[in-house]
């Protein structure tokens, strides 16, 4: 179906109804990967599916629904101290954990930038590291805190660090055919954080921001994770920073100093939001506020 024809009025509008296809509904893991093939979408939470499918900028044969996979949802701590997330777990059940908030402040810090609350509470921590939208918190986040991710196929499972997982906009490692089971990430204990982002308006996506992941031993770096997002076609380690960071014994003065470096890893663009020269500035400003914010904790 079209939209409305505005083109009297110099506008043309497009689509708002998606092309037909098929719809499943999974039971189970193997039947949901048993469903989908090459031109199969995943539906999640459907926050950036849906709008996708509505404009027909994705036209799947068939949509393969997650939602009643049993055991794709929840957060756990393993007995080694890694914390594993379903992909299925929605960003509301994220903020609401206990284990996230102890364990994962870095996670929850970014979650309540998400989205507005109809948004955080379908969109699930799945769908948006699958998605891969540049400016997107929780990939920036989870890069800093060095996580990793099992991905199942018909074949097994494999595991992904999401150093390698990003390849660039809005695209992933993953295959046709393969579901984004669970997010690993390593004991957080020794890890302070520090997050920043600046928005148009609270719920919108960044126009820039920076997650920091100091990991060390009480009083002294050893090593800092920085990720920048917003300003490349995935998230971006600012490795130029975190070299000034690392193997240093923290003081508020190197805030300073690995802002001075942030921009050298970023590759903005300009788009209708803000200039390239823009987004490297405020990169720069966002590291010395998240950095002076994660020395200050481990300091505390
Ligand atoms: P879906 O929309 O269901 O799926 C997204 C993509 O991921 C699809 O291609 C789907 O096939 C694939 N997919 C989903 N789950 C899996 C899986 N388990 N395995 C493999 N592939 C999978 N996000 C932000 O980060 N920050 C924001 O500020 C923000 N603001 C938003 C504002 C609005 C108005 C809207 C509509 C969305 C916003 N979002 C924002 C997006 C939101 O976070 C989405 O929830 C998220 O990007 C996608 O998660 P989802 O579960 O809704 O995935």
């Amino acid at each position: 179906m079209r939209g409305r024809d505005d083109s009297a009025a110099g506008v043309e509008s497009g689509p708002v109804k998606p092309a037909p296809f098929d719809y499943v509904r999974a039971r189970t893991l193997d039947d949901a990967l048993a469903a989908l093939d090459a031109d199969s979408k995943i539906l999640a939470g459907g926050q950036s599916l849906v709008p996708l499918l509505n404009m027909r900028l994705v036209r799947p044969t068939r949509v393969v629904d997650i939602n009643a996979v049993p055991g794709l949802a929840g957060v756990r701590a393993r007995p080694d101290g890694v914390l594993e997330i379903g992909a299925l777990t929605r960003h509301t059940d994220l903020l609401a954990s206990t284990l996230v908030r102890e364990r994962l402040p870095l996670v929850a810090a970014a979650t309540a930038h998400v989205g507005h609350r109809a948004i955080r509470n379908r969109g699930t921590i799945g769908g948006s590291l699958a998605h891969a939208d540049p400016a997107a918190e929780l990939p920036a986040a989870l890069l800093a805190l060095e996580a990793g991710v099992v991905i199942s196929a018909r074949g097994g499972e494999r595991r992904v660090a999401l150093d390698d997982f990003f390849v660039g906009a809005l695209t992933t490692l993953l295959g046709a055919g393969e579901i984004l089971r669970r997010v690993e990430i390593p004991d957080p204990r020794d890890a302070a954080w520090g997050f920043a982002e600046i928005a148009r308006r609270p719920g919108d996506f960044a126009i820039a921001g920076v997650a920091v992941a100091l990991h060390g031993a009480r009083g002294q770096s050893a090593r800092a994770r920085l990720v920048a997002f917003g300003v490349g076609d995935r998230p971006v380690r600012l490795r130029a920073a975190e070299a000034a960071l690392s193997r240093t014994a923290p003081t508020r003065e190197l805030a300073a100093r690995a802002a001075a470096q942030a921009a050298a890893d970023c590759r903005p663009v300009d788009d209708v939001h803000a200039s390239a020269e823009y987004r490297a500035h405020l990169v720069e400003v966002l590291t010395e506020r998240a950095v002076a914010d994660a020395i200050g904790r481990l300091l505390a």
